[in-house]
């Protein structure tokens, strides 16, 4: 990959289907020292950060197939998974790309 000239738009990486979109179409997350998984809507907590698409099926592979816990060598815990996965169900839908805002 070679650098692009003009770059007006940060893009990131949604760790689950490795696609790279605007960050503001993604999701942030960050990890805890204490490796508590969190969701971060103003993109501004410290701490490791990831990105996942406002996909549900996104975070199915990111929080339950494994993929954060690959992108991050570090394991979603039992309590993290089941808050994430809330929060995408009350927030995201399983179609593509549903604004929550
Ligand atoms: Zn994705």
């Amino acid at each position: 990959m070679t650098q692009k000239h003009v770059k007006h738009v940060p893009l990131r990486t949604c760790v689950a289907c490795r696609t790279k979109r605007p960050q503001i179409e993604l999701v942030r997350l960050v990890r805890s020292p204490a490796g508590e998984f969190s969701i971060d809507p103003a993109k501004g907590a410290s701490g490791r950060g990831l990105y996942l698409c406002r996909n549900r099926q996104c975070w199915v592979d990111g929080v339950q197939n494994g993929r954060i816990a690959r992108a991050t060598r570090s394991p979603v815990e039992t309590r993290s998974a089941a808050e994430l996965m809330a929060w995408a169900g009350n927030n995201l839908s399983s179609s593509e790309f549903s604004r929550v805002e």
